[in-house]
């Protein structure tokens, strides 16, 4: 990897480090999911970079995609469990990381489970490395507090622009015998539950991202869908982003420009049995055999 590269990725991680901790500094009873996602997106610009995607501000049984929405007037309350799950992009060379906070109260058994088990993963994590080894690690630390792992969501690698991309490291053992990529970058993300540890989509959905497609018809459509290109290119976007730019009455066009396919939507994942959800991430960089973790 080019240092100029390289240089990208790790500003992005401590941009990414920094949203992070001041998403969970602000996590207190009576405060305002909006408020905390506009701080945290305020930071990541003045710091020189764009989100990665719009701040994850996940409670309880959610386990995540959900961003405030627009006008969003949800305050977190004592004892809520708050994912925070954050990322900074600098020319698109991306960070991704999370952490899990219990409103006006200590870490519960349920957050130390899922904060080990990451650490856990980041002392075996190498390049080249079996995949199925860092899930069993994430399995086993989260089931030695009986709790669950959510088996349906897990790390992914990362490229320039795309946030999710190749390999898959599932946060519960498999069968597969795939070896993790050995340069470039990932994010390792174990989520556990008192729940079965299952996600499925809800209606809601406060994210979306441009998917191609030929161009709309209506004037709107066209300078929305020009607005997203430019601004979060291949990168996911909030709803209430587009609303707060060209009103309310753009929700319509928006829901339009799905239909025809030119924006997908990621719905809002809750656990099937209405379990409570923690989660905590880390972005790794590869590079010629050295392991950093970004995000640290
Ligand atoms: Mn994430
Ligand atoms: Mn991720």
């Amino acid at each position: 990897m080019e240092d100029k590269e390289k240089e990208k990725w790790l500003l992005a991680g401590k941009i990414g480090k920094e949203a992070r901790e001041l998403g969970i500094s602000l996590a207190k009873p009576g405060t305002s999911l909006l408020s905390i996602a506009r701080t945290i997106e305020n930071k990541i610009t003045e710091a020189g970079g764009r989100p990665s995607f719009p701040p994850n501000l996940s409670v309880n049984q959610v386990a995540a995609h959900y961003t405030p929405k627009f006008n969003d007037t949800t305050t977190l309350k004592v004892g809520d469990i708050l994912k925070v799950d954050v990322g900074a992009s600098i020319d698109g060379f991306l960070s991704d990381t999370a952490a899990t906070v219990v409103v006006g109260g200590e870490e519960n058994v349920l957050v130390k489970a899922t904060r080990e088990a990451l650490e856990d993963a980041i002392k075996i994590v190498n390049p080249g490395i079996r995949i199925n080894e860092i899930s069993q690690v994430i399995e086993k630390r989260i089931r030695s507090y009986s709790l669950s792992p959510i088996v349906n969501l897990g790390g992914h690698g990362l490229k320039r622009y795309e946030i999710h991309e190749g390999d898959f490291i599932p946060n519960a053992t498999t069968n597969s015998s795939k070896i993790l990529r050995s340069e470039g970058a990932i994010a390792i993300e174990p989520f556990a539950t008192t729940g079965g540890g299952y996600v499925i989509d809800s209606s809601d959905v406060q994210i979306l991202m441009f998917n191609g497609g030929k161009a709309p018809r209506s004037k709107l459509g066209r300078d929305i869908l020009d607005f997203i290109k430019m601004e979060y290119h291949t990168l996911p976007f909030a709803k209430r982003w587009i609303m707060e730019k060209f009103g309310p009455f753009s929700e319509l066009e928006i829901k339009n420009l799905v239909l025809s396919g030119a924006l997908y939507e990621f719905n809002v994942l809750k656990e099937k049995d209405n379990g409570i959800v923690a989660q905590f991430e880390h972005t790794i960089l590869f590079d010629k055999g050295e392991v950093t973790v970004t995000t640290l």
